[in-house]
Formats: C-alpha cells, structure tokens, sequence
C-alpha cells in the first residue's frame, strides 16, 4: 500500500533514550497510537525510490529508469545527477555552498546492493558531478574512498572538466556570512534594507544533501548520497556523507537507508548501517529509523547541543526502504517531509518524527 501526502505520520520516542531525556509519550501516527510492532512505512511492490526532500525529481528520474530495466544504482544516481547539475540547489554539486574559505568541497558516496560494493570521493574541488567520480571509483578501483587532490586527479582522467561550482547565488551568501560572523574583524554587515531576503534566509540554513535509496522491481537495492557538507565549513571537514555506514548503507537482503542533517551525529552513531540492522531485525522502515533517532538523542551529551528540555537541537532524517518495498522518512523534528517516487508517481510524504517544533 502507497501513501499519499496527505497521511500524516508522527512518532514520538517513548523509552530508552526518551526516558532518559524525561519524555514518557508513546509512538504515534496520525491522531492514533501504534500498537506494538506496527510500523508507519508505505508499502510499494513495484521499483522505488526515497530521497530528501530536495529529491522530488530526483526519485522520478530514478524510479522511471528502474522501470525502464535500468540498474538501481545507475538510477538513483541518474537521479541526484539532476540536482547535483542544478545551480538553484545550494546543498550539493554547482552552486553548493563553500567552505570558510569560498571553495566548493564536494562529498559524496555510493553503495550498490547486489554487488555489496562501495565507491567515495571526499573534499573534491571543481566536478559538478561527485556521484559519478564515486560510482568510478567503485567500478574501476580495488578502494572505496578518495580524497581531495587524490580524487580531483582521478576525475580529471576519466574527461571530467573541472570548473568553478561558486555561483553567483552562493557567492552572494558567502560574503554576507563573512561580513555578519564577527564584531572583530574587519568585514563590516551590510544595513538590513541592502540584504536580499533569499541571502537573509539561506545563510543561517547550516545543511543541505541529497540521498537517494532505491529499490528495483526486482528487489535489488541501492543508494547514494551527494553534498556540499557543511555550510561554510573548516576547510577539509569531511561529513557522513562519503562514510559508509554514517551517511548511507544498503544491504541487498535487508534493505538501504540514508541521511541528511548534522554529519557528525552520524559519524559518531554510524546511523546508516544502524538503520538497516534493525530492519535485520525486523523492523520496518519508520521504526528503524526511530530506533536510530533514539540512540543519537541517547549519545548526545554537549549541552551546545541539546535545547532546554534535553532534545538535542540539531536537524537529522533518514530515508529507508526494506527489500519487500516499504519505505519511510524519519526526522528529528518535525513536521517534516521526504519525496518518494513509486508506480504511484512523485510525492512528498510526512516524516514519522520524535519531537515537534513548536
Ligand atoms: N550530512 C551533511 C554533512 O554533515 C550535511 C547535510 O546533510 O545537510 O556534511
């Protein structure tokens, strides 16, 4: 069964990690409570495809090749390629946010579900597309992940052009970032009426990814995820995103999960390979991914990071779907939303989520 939009699904953590954290409320959905075991996922027989919310015409892209016969990991790549190459996208490939320094320092990773084998590239300058250095370095290397000056070399000899991915756009909310980080410095901010209300809401947005999970008709299962990291970041930080087992993870008889939000929670919990052994097992998707949000609020302990009721303060998702083609988003916070793309067509969908801006 497929879900339309219109279904909202809440979840909100009820033992372990939330009675650590003082919160006693049980699972929902809707206005209704789940009963034990009952797991929130949309279901689909056919090829599927789950993303980020940014992923609307990436799922569409992806779930029409699969349909069309083509390799899941071929497709779901095809499919972040369209936003990788999408200069209004301000998360990923050209146009993506910079460093501190305004260089662009892509990262991006993929796993393919038949095959178990995985490719990465990390801090890589100047290719608009990382996902496909990536998938290279899964086909045609005997490693899984390449960095900086290694993996910019290595794309270069395969006729990828590099290029200046600093757009108009994202050079404009750089600045703004440098001129308002600091009273001691030089840089002076702009009066308020000079700062275009795009540069004003863009720049305190801290992240931005797209992963994509898919599924064939088949059953065979792939993933990738492709970002710009960090916005205005330390130069060289590297985040989940290229990190088997953190940012993503499939396993072809389990199921593929993957994420968007605060890296680091990820690296430190590695969320990804997480997610997909509990649907090992035996949970569905949206609790799979709930059980994970559990064990991060659990872990985390930096009070700069946790707001005043101990939740922690930070946006983190995960898009999952298990070989039988039941899928979910699960966020942090909610309301929240992913896109999936199935015989039904593209969509958002409601997140399940544990905590609820207010
Ligand atoms: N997870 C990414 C990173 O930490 C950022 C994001 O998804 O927004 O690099």
């Amino acid at each position: 069964m497929s879900r339309k939009h219109t279904i909202s699904r809440r979840g909100f953590i009820g033992t372990g990690a939330a009675a650590a954290a003082g919160f006693t409320l049980a699972p929902r959905i809707g206005g209704r409570a789940l009963a034990a075991g009952e797991d929130a996922s949309g279901r689909s027989r056919g090829s599927i495809a789950v993303a980020s919310a940014n992923g609307l015409a990436a799922v569409e892209e992806a779930a029409g090749r699969m349909h069309a016969g083509e390799d899941a990991l071929a497709a779901a790549i095809a499919g972040v390629n369209t936003v990788e190459a999408d200069p209004d996208d301000i998360t990923v490939g050209l146009g993506g946010l910079p460093n501190e320094d305004g260089v662009v320092e892509l990262d991006s990773a993929v796993m393919h579900g038949p095959t178990h084998r995985a490719g990465a590239v990390a801090s890589l300058r100047e290719i608009v597309h990382p996902s496909r250095v990536a998938d290279l370095v899964r086909r045609t290397t005997d490693h899984v992940l390449l960095v900086g000056d290694g993996a910019l070399e290595f794309a270069k000899m395969y006729g990828f052009e590099p290029q200046s991915l600093l757009t108009d756009k994202s050079r404009r909310i750089w600045l703004y970032w440098k001129q308002k980080m600091s009273e001691h410095d030089d840089w002076i901010p702009p009066p308020p009426e000079e700062i275009e209300p795009d540069v004003r809401r863009l720049v305190d947005r801290l992240t931005g990814t797209i992963h994509v999970s898919a599924r064939s008709g088949e059953g065979d299962l792939s993933c990738v995820t492709t970002t710009s990291g960090l916005f205005f970041k330390i130069p060289g930080r590297v985040g989940d995103s290229p990190i088997i087992g953190a940012g993503l993870y499939c396993d072809n008889g389990v199921g593929s999960a993957g994420s968007t939000g605060r890296g680091e929670a990820n690296l430190q919990n590695l969320c990804s390979y997480q997610a997909v052994e509990f649907m090992r097992a035996g949970l569905g998707p949206a609790d799979a991914g709930l059980e994970v949000l559990k064990r991060v609020t659990a872990h985390t302990k930096r009070a700069d990071l946790l707001d005043d009721r101990g939740r922690p303060d930070f946006g983190l998702k995960f898009y999952l779907v298990d070989k039988r083609g039941r899928y979910a988003g699960a966020s942090m916070w909610g309301p929240a939303e992913f896109a999936v793309c199935d015989d039904d067509g593209p969509r958002t969908e409601e997140c399940v989520y544990l905590f609820e801006r207010e």
